[in-house]
């Protein structure tokens, strides 16, 4: 896949990075050097938002934090609102996990009753409770039953997702999710759903890091964002066999139990 290339773009790289999310980062660059594609990665955090243009990037990486850290992020995240509105909208590829998905939404009262400012990007709300949900997940990959993505019918390598969710957080929507719950709480724990899907967007609460888990995952948002920027409609495909050996012992574990 020479002579193309992607600008991947993590924020706040130094506030969100709970569980390690910062490994979507170091994932999803890595399968793209794999494959021949230039990479351009980009920075952006609270005093570190070097001048760049938000039309060259190509994927953007968010990741969780504490209630407090959120509060930290929140002010300069909604700065970038009408950017971020714009990417998503114009088919940009964005994953946000945990807390960062949650301020995509309405409303975030943290487990103090305290009310986060959110970039209310979706209908989304969350309310935070003193019981955490914490533990191993599993979930089903609903990517492609939600008639609100792009590229609809994308041939996954797995079908479902594992990861490690920690959250005081109930989240609730009526967007299309991610995937449903088959082990683990979920966005709320009650309606059986987890993460949200819309256009090349996702929301996700699985830590791990999510995208080294499940590397379908990341194939998806390579190929979204190469069909974006080039039109391609296929992905090269790479020997996967050590990711794969290591998502399903995960997932022969947990669902074993
Ligand atoms: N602080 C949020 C909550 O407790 C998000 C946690 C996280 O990002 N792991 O729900």
């Amino acid at each position: 896949m020479e002579n193309m290339e992607l600008t991947v773009m993590n924020m706040y790289s130094d506030i969100l990075n709970t569980y390690g999310d910062i490994g979507n980062f170091t994932c999803i660059n890595q399968r793209i050097r794999w494959r021949n594609i230039g990479l351009n990665i980009q920075e952006c955090t609270i005093d570190k938002d070097d001048d760049f243009n938000w039309e060259d990037i190509d994927i953007i990486l968010i990741g969780g934090g504490s209630d407090n850290n959120q509060s930290i992020v929140s002010h300069h995240l909604l700065e970038q609102r009408k950017e971020l509105v714009e990417f998503v909208e114009t088919g940009g590829v964005l994953i946000a996990i945990c807390g960062s998905y949650q301020m995509f939404g309405n409303v975030y009262v943290d487990v103090d009753g305290n009310d986060i400012p959110c970039l209310e990007v979706f209908d989304i709300e969350t309310k935070s409770a003193a019981d955490r949900l914490i533990g191993d997940i599993v979930i089903s990959n609903a990517i492609n039953d939600s008639n609100n993505v792009i590229n609809k019918d994308f041939s996954f390598k797995l079908e479902d997702m594992v990861g490690f969710e920690n959250h005081g957080g109930r989240t609730y929507h009526n967007h299309d999710p991610l995937g449903y719950v088959k082990v683990g709480f979920g966005n709320n724990g009650e309606d059986k759903k987890e993460g949200m899907v819309y256009k090349n967007f996702i929301g996700s609460y699985l830590h791990g890091p999510f995208l080294p888990k499940n590397p379908h995952i990341a194939d998806y948002m390579i190929f979204n964002a190469l069909n974006r920027k080039y039109s391609i409609d296929e992905i090269e495909e790479l020997n996967d066999s050590i990711e794969i050996n290591a998502h399903n012992r995960m997932l022969k574990r947990l669902l074993s139990e």
